[in-house]
């Protein structure tokens, strides 16, 4: 109650914690005032700094908060950087904090301009891509499948067939800029790719990709198929080394088509000297790609043949996911959320040893079950009742269209679940997902 208190009486300035003249400033770069958001502004209020908002007004057609957000465009990072700078002036920044994959490159950019602690501005602009991603780290002697960059332009079955030496079956194709699995689809012989990428390409011409204006979306990346069970990390990177916070297993099989990601726990379950297989691959990863300070998320398939990486990202773990994470340490105290910590990076301060708490646990990013409009969520008490679940936050509204993967791009809910171990944590998620029963009607075609 508080915070909101604190959100609605602001002044007419944009920042949206009240501002004592001896406090710290943390800018919050963001393209959505939704939850994540919130949970940084909770952070800051804990870590005793005052928020200001960035944000990109053209991809937001809501202001719920009427923030009064310092409006900048995140496809054009150098003119952002320049107006973070101008603002900071007249009020002092101590840090700076990128939510999604999207503010990165100006959050960077603002950070050296200002003299701040961050990841470099390269690296920033390479973890969004990923094909810069993969070249760098190929380079960097890390284990990343094969892969080979098309123009969407291409004729899909000419490349399906003739061209398919370079990549081989099974493969995946993917975009080089969207995240959440949007548009990855896994192909098993010519006809699938012909699909699949044709597919892609619609997905890329839509005028909601278009209007962000990136190159990287006129190209589609087409990978060898790697096999293996996957992981999570959630990391921080402080002044170039890597701290490890949590190792996420993902228990559903992610064979494709569609790689929804669903459950994520921890701890992980895999034998202690294969974690630091991880630990040590992702140090290789951190310097190859030049990450240098700052948040890190990343995803690794493991098998005999090496630890393979997915994906090097230089922001937190998204939407509201972050909430399966707490820690304690002996300078912070107990219940340390993962906002804290990256906000207490961003400001510098030493971070000395963290731990994750003594629970497992975990979260189930609930599927969309099937496109549609959303009438009501049945169930949810009931999910909610389930030993080991401490919440169910549906986020989808009555009356929003759902759409599945490979074309969605959001989930419509969230369940956590605590408890004594990893397999309880799951079974806990999957009682609960049961539970649950979306209520759609059919969308209906735009005419
Ligand atoms: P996004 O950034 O949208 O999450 P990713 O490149 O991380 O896209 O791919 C999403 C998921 O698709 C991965 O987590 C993995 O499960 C699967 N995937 C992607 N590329 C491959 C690959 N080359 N081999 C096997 N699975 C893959
Ligand atoms: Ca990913």
């Amino acid at each position: 109650m508080r915070l909101r208190k604190a959100m609605v009486n602001l002044s007419s300035g944009s920042v949206v914690s009240p501002h004592r003249s001896d406090e710290r400033r943390l800018l919050l770069l963001t393209t959505t005032t939704g939850y994540q958001t919130r949970a940084f502004v909770e952070g800051a209020a804990k870590v005793g700094v005052a928020v200001v908002l960035g944000t990109d007004r053209c991809h937001v057609l809501d202001d719920p908060w009427r923030d009064g957000a310092l409006p900048l465009r995140f496809e054009a990072p150098e003119e952002s950087a320049r107006r973070i700078a101008d603002l900071a002036r007249s009020q002092p920044l101590d840090g700076i904090v990128a939510l999604g994959d999207c503010a990165t490159s100006t959050a960077a950019r603002a950070c050296r301009m200002l003299g701040l602690l961050h990841h470099t501005a390269e690296a920033a602009d390479i973890c969004r891509d990923k094909h810069r991603s993969r070249e760098r780290l190929c380079a960097g002697g890390l284990s990343v499948p094969r892969f080979v960059l098309f123009p969407v332009e291409n004729n899909s079955q000419h490349i399906a067939t003739v061209g398919s030496s370079a990549f081989g079956y099974p493969c995946v194709l993917k975009p080089l800029a969207l995240s959440a699995s949007r548009g990855v689809i896994r192909a098993d012989n010519p006809w699938e790719f012909a699909r699949a990428f044709d597919r892609i390409r619609t997905l890329l011409l839509s005028p909601e990709i278009r209007v962000t204006r990136q190159a990287a979306n006129d190209f589609i990346q087409v990978e060898e198929y790697i096999e293996g069970a996957e992981i999570a990390v959630e990391g921080i990177v402080d002044r170039s080394r890597l701290k490890v916070l949590a190792i996420f297993d993902k228990p559903d099989p992610l064979i494709g088509p569609f790689f929804g990601e669903t459950i994520y726990v921890t701890p992980s379950s895999l034998p202690e000297e294969v974690q630091a297989g991880v630990v040590e691959a992702l140090e290789r990863a951190v310097q190859a790609l030049g990450l240098f300070h700052g948040p890190l998320h990343a995803e690794l398939r493991i098998n005999p043949r090496g630890f393979w990486m997915m994906e090097v990202a230089a922001r937190p773990i998204g939407g509201l996911c972050s909430r399966a994470l707490r820690f304690r340490s002996p300078d912070l105290g107990e219940n340390i959320s993962l906002e804290e910590l990256i906000i207490r990076l961003a400001l510098g301060e030493g971070m000395g040893t963290i731990h994750r708490e003594e629970a497992a646990s975990g979260v189930m990013m609930i599927p969309v079950p099937e496109a549609g409009i959303l009438h009501e969520v049945e169930g949810a008490e009931e999910a909610r009742a389930t030993a080991g679940v401490e919440e169910v936050i549906i986020t989808a509204k009555p009356g929003e269209k759902l759409v599945p993967l490979p074309e969605g791009s959001s989930y419509p809910g969230f369940i956590f679940a605590r408890g004594p171990s990893s397999e309880y944590v799951e079974r806990a998620l999957r009682r609960a997902h049961q539970q649950l029963h979306f209520a759609l009607s059919p969308a209906l075609p735009v005419m």
